[in-house]
């Protein structure tokens, strides 16, 4: 193989083809000159020799002008990390397979708490892209970002997408909020990925993103981002079904999380256990909450997989109310119908509770 008619290139990616000098003139079976009577017309017996090795050549000038090859294209995916589970899955489906998504928060952890562990800065370290809930849900991002050291995704840098952008937040504060009381809802509520009729608006945001990063691969974002939706339509209209009955329920939720979905399907929220997002209940307050609970017929309390599972139970028993556990978060599923399937449990789960 090669011998002195393959010397080993030198890195002139810039050169132009039949352009390059020296050994790299052998490129010449690719100048446009050749191209047009076509590289076989010309063969001469030095040609001929040429031409056993065109392939070997050809590779050679693949890698000099950047075409593509298997093992480049694979290297040349880009590398996601999302914060939460439920954007993995829409960065998935947007992304197909020219994405490698990794989620920080696992599927059972409360998403406005998480512990910064040096795992989660390698993760980041390598990453071309990250993608943020935003609204000060997944404010620790920041921290791990930090301690990454990675500027490719630091806040406004092109590799830094939140996927709130699209979204018209639920809730927003009126007046000053004083973060010194704990609320961990100051920017409005963060949890509109529970939504699925969100999706539309986060994954718009999602393809700008990695388009930006991959202009090249806009046309298979688009593709897979409508094939996703046109999915997520039949089972939008499998939801209207099982909810439509519904509308008007009561509920209690644990923490103030699922006041999109609620909001989409008509689903009365009458309060939450935490006196405010991320705080505690005072004896008062759930004496109130109780009260309230009985004169408004309460149906279900809805949990998170985090919370007091215990104290839950205990409301639900004395007002009567049935309890149920929600996925707040998608669970260990990944691919790109995660997100619905997920969605799917969510509604069969609290349908079956209002009944
Ligand atoms: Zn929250």
């Amino acid at each position: 193989m090669g011998g002195p008619e393959m010397a080993p290139h030198t890195p002139q990616r810039s050169a132009p083809p039949g352009k390059a000098g020296g050994r790299l003139g052998r490129l010449t079976l690719l100048s446009p000159r050749s191209a047009r009577f076509g590289p076989l017309t010309l063969l001469s017996p030095r040609s001929a020799r040429l031409g056993r090795l065109a392939p070997l050549i050809l590779i050679v000038a693949g890698l000099l002008l950047g075409c593509p090859d298997p093992a480049v294209e694979a290297a040349a995916k880009l590398r996601v990390v999302a914060t939460i589970p439920d954007l993995k899955a829409l960065t998935e489906a947007v992304g197909g397979d020219r994405v490698e998504v990794d989620a920080l928060a696992r599927g059972t952890q409360n998403p406005h708490d998480l512990e910064i562990r040096p795992s989660l800065m390698v993760k980041l370290r390598r990453a071309d892209a990250l993608v943020v809930n935003g609204l000060e849900l997944d404010s620790w991002a920041e921290v791990a970002v930090h301690g990454s050291n990675n500027g490719r995704i630091i806040t406004g840098a092109p590799g830094y997408i939140d996927a709130s952008r699209g979204i018209q937040p639920l809730e927003v504060p009126s007046g000053r909020v004083d973060r010194s009381m704990g609320d961990v809802h100051p920017l409005g509520n963060p949890h509109y990925t529970l939504d699925p009729g969100q999706a539309p608006a986060i994954t718009a945001t999602i393809l700008d993103g990695l388009a930006r990063l991959a202009p090249e691969h806009r046309a298979t974002f688009e593709r897979n981002r409508q094939a996703f939706l046109a999915r997520l339509e039949q089972a939008m209209a499998r939801w209207n079904a099982t909810m439509g009955p519904l509308r008007g329920a009561k509920t209690v939720a644990y923490h103030n999380d699922w006041v999109y979905l609620f909001t989409r399907f008509g689903i009365t929220q009458v309060g939450t256990i935490e006196e405010r997002p991320g705080i505690p209940a005072s004896p008062a307050h759930l004496a109130r909450l109780i009260r309230t609970m009985k004169e408004q017929a309460v149906k279900a309390v809805v949990v998170e997989p985090w919370s007091d599972q215990q104290l839950a139970g205990r409301v639900a028993r004395e007002t009567g109310a049935r309890l149920v556990v929600l996925n707040a978060k998608l669970g260990q599923s990944s691919g790109p119908d995660a997100y619905i399937a997920t969605t799917d449990a969510n509604i069969a789960a609290l349908s079956a509770v209002l009944r």
